[in-house]
């Protein structure tokens, strides 16, 4: 199986998506006993642009397990929520169980802070867990409150401007609202 490019934010043809779909939809399937059902990004996953509030932008991806690190630019750097990323760009990681909440509230705002001052200084960074929803979505809500979206909105905000289906559990609702306060 070949490497496959794809750059981030824009279309495949039709025929390249569709042997990416087989593919990736099989080998999540084989992994992970489910198939993503996300209609907003079932046929490529996320590599997704963000524009945080404030105008910072950033890529936020989940893990495809045909080719995990084939990017058209590298990262300058990444920030992950799960230890299969193992890119061979600069990354960090933030100990973050699935479908949880981190596990130090002030870890991770500290880690988002890193990642604003690259973003903003114009470096590539990406943000990314598994599935690209629950713990990737959760933190760029976080990343719209520390960039000045009010945090009862950073729920709906995170859903229109990058997923439906990001943010999945009450915890982590509950996290992004007591953000403000850190
Ligand atoms: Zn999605």
């Amino acid at each position: 199986m070949g490497t496959i490019l794809y750059p981030v934010g824009v279309p495949l043809p039709d025929k390249q998506r569709a042997d990416i779909d087989v593919q990736r939809e099989s080998v999540w399937a084989i992994n992970t006993g489910f198939r993503q059902s996300c209609a907003a990004c079932r046929s490529a996953g996320h590599q997704s642009p963000v524009l945080l509030p404030d105008g910072t932008q950033l890529a936020a991806a989940s893990f495809d397990p045909v080719a995990p690190y084939s990017r058209v630019r590298e990262p300058d750097y990444g920030l992950y929520f799960d230890f299969r990323w193992q890119p061979p760009w600069e990354h960090d990681h933030v100990d973050w169980p699935d479908f949880g909440v981190p596990a130090s509230a002030e870890a991770l705002v500290e880690a988002l802070k890193t990642v604003l001052d690259r973003a903003q200084r114009a470096q590539a960074v990406e943000v990314g867990c598994i599935g690209g929803h629950g713990r990737t979505g959760t933190a760029l809500a976080c990343l719209a409150v520390l960039t000045g979206h009010p945090a009862q909105d950073a729920v709906a905000w995170v859903r229109s401007k990058y997923c439906a289906k990001a943010v999945e559990t009450p915890a982590q609702q509950a996290f992004i609202a007591a953000i403000r306060n850190s």
